[in-house]
């Protein structure tokens, strides 16, 4: 799932605590229960697989984590967090799993690999039969539906 989904929800999660390492660890369990849902995005992976598959990847982290950057910033200038630290120990923790995904596939460290085992595993236990487009609507339908509850928790936006 990408990082702006899971960032988004590490958001709205953080807001309803003052607990730096509590935000950290609720981001860090939202990231594998969004896992859990079908969200995978067939053509984009055939794509990556194709060849360069490190660097597409890093290149589609950048991305992603870029438009995280442009939800956060909007939402931090226009809400008002009480805790905007705590906001961002969640987002950390929620995009950490898939940072430890990343390196894993980078360096293949062996340490590392029952956690990728255990990431791929989150992944594979729901497989519906979806189409492509209907777990993009999964994944847009998530981002935006945790960007109003933020909007609205927050009373941003008025
Ligand atoms: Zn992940």
């Amino acid at each position: 799932m990408f990082l702006t989904v899971h960032g988004s929800a590490a958001i709205l999660i953080s807001e309803h605590t003052n607990s730096i390492s509590l935000a950290f660890i609720l981001g860090f369990i939202s990231h594998f229960i969004l896992d859990f849902l079908p969200h995978e995005n067939p053509g984009l992976s055939k794509w990556v697989k194709k060849s360069n598959e490190i660097k597409k990847y890093f290149f589609l982290a950048l991305a992603d984590f870029s438009l995280l950057t442009i939800v956060t910033a909007i939402l931090f200038f226009n809400t008002t967090f009480t805790n905007p630290h705590v906001i961002i120990a969640g987002i950390f923790g929620a995009i950490l799993p898939d940072v430890l995904w990343g390196i894993h596939k980078a360096t293949n460290w062996k340490f590392l690999k029952p956690y990728h085992d255990f990431h791929t595993w989150i992944h594979s236990i729901w497989e519906p039969n979806l189409e492509p487009y209907q777990m993009a609507v999964i994944q847009a339908g998530l981002l935006t539906l945790f960007i109003i509850l933020i909007i609205i928790t927050k009373n941003g936006f008025v």
